[in-house]
């Protein structure tokens, strides 16, 4: 009979009690290696929580929107820019705000070899501005409008739309207090989701004041949540204390009703940024873009100043951050926090896989690129020839599909037909030897015999003739 494996109960849950022999064995290459056998054979290799794979089937939304977002940044004078993936911890906590849910709970945080603490990048700002000090970019005419998109990491709990690898388009326009740069860099949000497909959305806007009269109308708030505090939930009670405006967008039944009831900070904004907000909005009214204000809308970093904003998706009721699409505002004393001089800005950053969401909800038709001919063979003659052919085809510039592992012409021409091609170009072993190629025309079925020489220049004028 095996030997029974000494345990013990800990808290209700059985924990092996290590053997000393167990404890002192080395992990050795060979071990290292059986244990990864077992372990891979009953537990397979999964992608970490809250990722995912973007399939080839979702690359067209991708695609559309990495390339409708940049082409129209690029338009209004945005340049693109690239920041690393990680930074030094520290500009987050910095920048972001250490309060904040991002630094406090969802930062991905690791140490390198050298014990340089380190963090995986939750959004772009932070980057960015440290990359406008350190380049000295403020020596540049101003203002400086930079473009950027990529992947964020952020500890999330995953659930629908929040991930722990999400992505997003960013813009940033930094060097200038002027009201108009916030209506504009709305306008040119929304031009951006207007290429994608989406019915007009809702923005909502808000101000959240200054240095000079955010403290005393947070003063005010607090005054107005002591006397609730027993109603607050777990986090607003801690927020009270740490972060008071985030009350404002708590989810929370009971929270939400108060703040509702809340005093508001546009009631309590400095001549400075009531002229400013007011301003914004004036400048919006003139582009005829339509705004909520929503008095409630605080967003979730602390290095935002005056105007902050959000879009939402059309006909979503209820206050929800997890419904925002994208959301940005003014962030004037950032530059300066994080070492450089005080130097205004406002940004906006765009969640991709929420707005792919709400493509798909919309059933935005994106049109997709279909190939321009499919080249089928018969025989080894034919393959060998047709293996020529296709880079022939390509380097001629057309959009080919082709399957060489596939010898059966009628299963070619069924995959031809599945991708909607309008030729199919056929070589068989006699084709090969007579130096021609079948053209066969896949929506009446009729064939003909042209010869190689003039293929190309034939598909050319025929493909031609079609898209006029
Ligand atoms: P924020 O950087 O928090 O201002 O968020 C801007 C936008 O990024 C949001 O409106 C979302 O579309 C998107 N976003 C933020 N966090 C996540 C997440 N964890 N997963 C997916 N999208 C996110």
């Amino acid at each position: 009979m095996p030997k029974k494996k000494k345990t013990t109960r800990k808290k209700g849950r059985r924990t092996r009690i290590k053997s000393r022999k167990s404890v002192s064995r080395k992990p050795t290459r060979k071990r290292v290696k059986r244990a990864l056998r077992r372990t891979s054979a009953s537990f397979p290799l999964k992608k970490p929580k809250g990722t995912f794979d973007i399939l080839p089937e979702e690359e067209k939304y991708w695609q559309l929107i990495r390339e409708n977002s940049e082409e129209i940044a690029k338009l209004y004078g945005f340049k693109r820019i690239d920041v690393p993936i990680f930074e030094q911890r520290e500009l987050f906590e910095r920048g972001v705000g250490p309060d904040t849910d991002i630094v406090e709970k969802e930062l991905y945080t690791f140490k390198d070899k050298s014990g340089r603490e380190y963090a995986l990048r939750p959004e772009f700002t932070a980057s960015i501005v440290r990359a406008y000090i350190e380049n000295g970019m403020h020596k540049w005419p101003q203002p400086i409008k930079l473009f950027a998109i990529g992947p964020l990491f952020r500890y999330d709990r995953p659930q629908k739309g929040r991930y722990r690898q999400f992505y997003q388009f960013n813009l940033e326009v930094i060097g200038s207090i002027d009201p108009l740069i916030d209506a504009e860099l709305i306008k040119v949000v929304l031009r951006i989701y207007e290429t994608f497909g989406l019915e007009a959305l809702n923005l909502e806007i808000n101000s959240i004041g200054c240095a000079k009269c955010r403290p005393e109308y947070i003063k005010i708030l607090k005054d107005y949540y002591k006397i609730h505090t027993r109603s607050l939930c777990r986090d607003c009670k801690r927020r009270l204390k740490t972060n008071p405006l985030r009350l404002l967008d708590c989810k929370e039944d009971k929270c939400s009703q108060l703040a509702n009831r809340a005093p508001s900070m546009v009631d309590n904004l400095c001549d400075d940024c009531h002229i400013h907000f007011k301003k914004v909005l004036e400048y919006l009214d003139e582009l005829g873009i339509g705004y909520n204000l929503n008095t409630r809308l605080v967003r979730g970093l602390d290095y935002y100043t005056k105007t902050v904003f959000e879009i939402w998706p059309k006909g979503v009721m209820g206050f929800s951050s997890q419904n925002s699409l994208g959301g940005g505002g003014r962030y004037d004393l950032l530059v300066k926090e994080l070492g450089g001089k005080e130097m205004p800005a406002v940004g906006f950053a765009g969640g991709i896989e929420r707005t792919i969401e709400e493509m798909k909800r919309q059933e935005v038709m994106i049109k997709e690129e279909k190939p321009d001919v499919f080249l089928a063979q018969i025989g080894d003659g034919g393959k060998k020839r047709a293996l020529r052919f296709y880079d022939e085809l390509i380097e001629a510039g057309f959009n080919v599909s082709a399957n060489f592992s596939k010898d059966s012409i009628k299963s070619q021409l069924r995959l031809a037909d599945k991708e909607g091609v309008k030729w199919s170009l056929i070589i068989g072993q006699k084709e090969a030897i007579d130096k021609t190629v079948i053209f066969r025309n896949m929506e009446s079925g009729m064939q003909e015999i042209i010869d190689q020489g003039k293929a190309i220049k034939e598909l050319k004028k025929r493909i031609k003739k079609e898209s006029i």
